[in-house]
């Protein structure tokens, strides 16, 4: 949920919407109906800075198939994600998981989610540390909401502990840095390169404690580098908001998920003049929308696209001696054809065909060192064998003849005719 600046040259670190090309066949609506009927006169000029403005959130996230600008996040090539939520000082209020699978599984039909949830209290070094970093406030903050039954609810805050996420996604925050010390003890981890397994850390504070300036569900950042996604929580929102209360805590994990997965934000600007559009990169809701829909898929065939063409190029000499070509042309004709339907912008099932010709592919190829087993050792070892058999059998035939040609000269000698 924090904004971030962009630059078109060099790689971000940080979430942004850049403005790359991409999309077709897709349909963004513009409501005019208000400007027609209060300034017809601006019509025109209101559908052109909405389109205008609309464009970067069609066109986003595509990159030609050897973009140097996608990073690691974009290149991800995962088929089941595991997403291990640790609340720390966690109440025990239930949230309804299999929404988030469900968003996730919808935006990436290809992959599988499964999601946990444990509670404990924090450790003692994160406790002082949220100490030393809290604050009595002057004013009291204040978050208010409106429950199902149409009664208010408010949720005050007398202290607030600092975490700067408001700067560099604060990265360099004493909090953030701390968990990203921790994280592979939190979550039991031995490497944090496997991008598959999303830690979550849910930070609660007191039950009169902000976090980060903000009362009742804090701000949350997601850090694919430091291979950890944090959320603030005051003590008690989620139980006092009733049921949706863990449903906006839902929304928030899937759009702090949704970066993970290399999606960026709508629009940098919410106010006027820019499009509406329902997604959780953008709203509170469980879906996301068709245009990062189409920008996660076209990352995940690029990045398995790569991925092939590398094992081809890596394994040329290997599969041209392949026994069986007919296997290897269907490989290739699957390629094709996802690469068929990603330039026709179908997009979903181009990145299913290409799965598949990738692991057929590996497939064969980790079938390959056997054959080539084969061909390095069985023929020396023939070879080798033959010889170590025939040099005997040809001194033998030689001692034999030897002995033979004797007996016969000295038959011969014998019968007087030599
Ligand atoms: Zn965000
Ligand atoms: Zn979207």
């Amino acid at each position: 949920m924090v904004e971030q600046t962009f630059s078109m040259e060099t790689p971000s670190r940080y979430w942004a919407f850049p403005p790359y090309f991409g999309g077709m066949r897709r349909a963004l609506y513009f409501d005019l109906s208000d400007v027609i009927e209060r300034t017809p006169t601006k019509t025109m000029d209101t559908a052109i800075r909405l389109f205008n403005n609309g464009l970067v959130d069609i066109f986003v996230n595509l990159l030609g198939s050897l973009d140097s600008r996608m990073i690691a996040a974009d290149m991800q090539k995962y088929e089941n994600y595991v997403v291990k939520i640790l609340w720390l000082n966690g109440t025990g209020d239930q949230l309804p998981l299999e929404q988030i699978e469900q968003a996730f599984e919808d935006l990436m039909p290809w992959t599988e989610w499964n999601i946990t949830v444990q509670t404990r209290p924090i450790d003692v070094d994160l406790n002082t540390l949220f100490e030393n970093r809290t604050i009595e406030l002057s004013k009291p903050l204040n978050y208010s909401f409106l429950l199902a039954n149409g009664s208010e609810f408010s949720i005050l805050a007398n202290r607030n502990v600092i975490w700067d996420v408001w700067k560099d996604s604060g990265e360099y925050d004493p909090i953030s840095q701390y968990l990203f010390e921790h994280v592979k003890y939190y979550f039991n981890l031995t490497s944090l390169e496997d991008k598959s397994i999303i830690p979550v850390i849910i930070l609660q504070s007191r039950n009169d404690t902000a976090i980060s300036g903000v009362a009742g569900i804090g701000p949350s950042i997601s850090w694919f580098p430091h291979n950890i996604i944090i959320l603030g929580c005051q003590d008690g929102t989620v139980t006092a908001m009733g049921e949706s209360g863990p449903i906006l805590l839902t929304h928030q994990l899937i759009h702090e998920i949704g970066h993970w997965v290399s999606l960026s934000h709508h629009s940098a600007r919410f106010d006027l003049g820019y499009p509406k559009i329902t997604c959780s990169m953008r709203a509170l809701t469980d879906k996301f929308c068709v245009f990062c829909k189409d920008a996660r898929t076209r990352m995940s065939f690029t990045a398995y696209y790569q991925a092939i063409t590398e094992l081809f190029s890596n394994s040329s000499n290997l599969l041209t001696k392949w026994e069986d070509q007919e296997a290897l042309k269907l490989i290739k004709s699957r390629l094709n054809n996802s690469l068929r339907l990603f330039y026709n912008w179908d997009y979903a099932e181009s990145v299913e065909d290409v799965i598949q010709a990738y692991h057929q592919l590996e497939d064969m190829i980790n079938e390959a060192p056997n054959e080539s087993l084969i061909n390095a050792y069985f023929i020396p070892i023939m070879i080798t064998v033959t010889v170590i058999l025939l040099i005997p059998t040809i001194i033998l035939i030689k001692i034999k003849m030897r002995k033979k040609l004797k007996q016969l000269r000295k038959d011969n000698v014998a019968k007087g005719m030599i």
